[in-house]
């Protein structure tokens, strides 16, 4: 993206629907392309559609809405697979189509050579999805059964029986909350507070400026060294004395002399440059001192891990200690046979919109092959 200052209005306007309707909202069902003013429309009959629980049948079933499920659903529809997609009602925080919605431009997905906006490049997305015959339903997938096949799928309102399922729930970077960290009055997210270097780094307002990053694993350490490319210095804020992250890329990170170190440090407030002005800087505390000192910075970026989008799956699946999904490398495939994972919900190194789709793609070609191989092509969805 191209850091912008300004709130993501829609993100603020399905809070407020979704603390209105509450709950509830969860249950709603759309298959109109979704716009700002379609998803305020749609709140209100949400309620409504709890009244009955529903039983479907379908070849494939794909739970999210990010760049990967979308893809997955474009390459299962135009296989005539009729694709149900759950596209979830502000599961973990985030509006039906995923991360993208909560930025402004995004400059790194090709074919939009002059960026396009997060919301917009998944409004694109979830039409081709829908023109393509993906049946979609803004839901939360709540509950899974993988032990059998049919695979069952849950939503308050919902039962479906899959062949196939297509798990591509995404990641959420974790934050920190501390004076000045927030979206609201006061607060720098967004207007120099980022979780994503590679998405942010190049915006104009952190070049040639002193920037800082926040952790120890290799997270902190790529983001670290990929922001010298555009900062003056950056100032790596570590709560230990020791980094977790790899001994290379440690070094790699260390022996960046546009890189300082600041141990056993944790941030505890972040300031504007007057009232309405940018980021500034950090008060900065050490944990073992107590002193506090001042750090002045145009750029703060979180590097403290992901929290994968895999409760809800209930140990149905492998995942890796850290909660993605496992899955066999070079594939999509999972520890269950005719369940495939995509996107960020099975990939913690590179976490780009452009990744997830390819994932997204690579799950459904290898959910129709499996599809092929059951000899289970012919039907429909109900
Ligand atoms: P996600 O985008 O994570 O979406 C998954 C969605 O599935 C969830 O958000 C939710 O709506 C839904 N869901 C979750 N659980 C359930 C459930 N139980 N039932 C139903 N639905 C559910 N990448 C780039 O390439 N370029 C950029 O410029 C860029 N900028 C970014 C800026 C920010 C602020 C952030 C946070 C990320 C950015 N990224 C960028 C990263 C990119 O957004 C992600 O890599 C990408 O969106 C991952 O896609 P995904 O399909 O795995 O799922
Ligand atoms: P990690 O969980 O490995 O590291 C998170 C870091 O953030 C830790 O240093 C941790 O501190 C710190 N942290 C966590 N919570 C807080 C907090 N509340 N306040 C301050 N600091 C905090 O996450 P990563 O994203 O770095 O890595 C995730 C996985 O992805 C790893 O397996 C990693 O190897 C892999 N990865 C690989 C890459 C590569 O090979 N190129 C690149 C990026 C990631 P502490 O150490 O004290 O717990």
């Amino acid at each position: 993206m191209r850091f912008c200052p300004g709130p993501n209005k829609l993100f603020s306007l399905l809070k407020k629907a979704r603390s209105a309707v509450g709950v509830a909202a969860a249950s709603a069902s759309a298959s109109s392309s979704f716009t700002s003013s379609s998803f305020s429309a749609a709140a209100p009959k949400l309620t409504s559609a709890m009244d009955e629980l529903q039983a479907l049948k379908t070849k494939v079933c794909i739970i999210g809405s990010g760049p990967a499920a979308h893809t997955a659903a474009i390459y299962a529809a135009r296989a005539e697979l009729k694709p149900i997609l759950f596209e979830g009602w502000m599961a973990n925080d985030i509006a039906p189509g995923g991360q993208l919605t909560t930025t402004s431009d995004v400059e790194n997905f090709p074919g939009f050579p002059d960026g396009i906006l997060g919301m917009e490049l998944m409004d694109r997305c979830r039409s081709q999805s829908v023109r393509f015959g993906t049946q979609i339903f803004t839901e939360t997938v709540s509950k899974v059964d993988f032990s059998a096949t049919p695979f069952k799928i849950y939503t308050d309102a919902k039962t479906v029986q899959a062949d196939t399922v297509i798990v591509a729930t995404g990641a959420v970077a974790k934050r920190l909350v501390f004076p000045g960290s927030g979206d609201g009055k006061g607060g720098f997210w967004n207007r120099g507070i980022s979780a994503c270097a590679v998405c942010d780094g190049a915006a104009p307002i952190f070049r040639n400026k002193p920037l800082a990053v926040i952790g120890g694993g290799d997270s902190a350490m790529e983001e670290a060294t990929f922001l010298t490319k555009y900062g003056s210095e950056v100032n790596i804020i570590h709560r230990r004395e020791a980094f977790r992250a790899s001994k290379i890329m440690q070094n790699r990170a260390l022996s960046n002399p546009k890189i300082k170190v600041m141990w056993n440090s944790e941030v505890v407030e972040a300031y504007g440059d007057g009232e309405k002005g940018p980021l500034a800087g950090l008060k900065v505390k050490n944990v073992v001192t107590g002193e506090v000192t001042d750090l002045k910075v145009s750029g703060l970026f979180f590097a403290i891990g992901h929290e994968p989008a895999t409760k809800f799956l209930d140990g149905q699946l492998e995942l890796h200690p850290d909660g993605y999904v496992k899955t066999k490398p070079g594939t999509t495939e999972t520890s269950v046979r005719g369940v495939f994972a995509a996107g960020d919900v099975q990939d913690k190194k590179y976490r780009q919109a452009v990744t997830a789709a390819g994932t997204g793609c690579m799950a459904a070609l290898e959910a129709e092959h499996y599809l092929q191989e059951m000899g289970s092509q012919e039907g429909k969805s109900d």
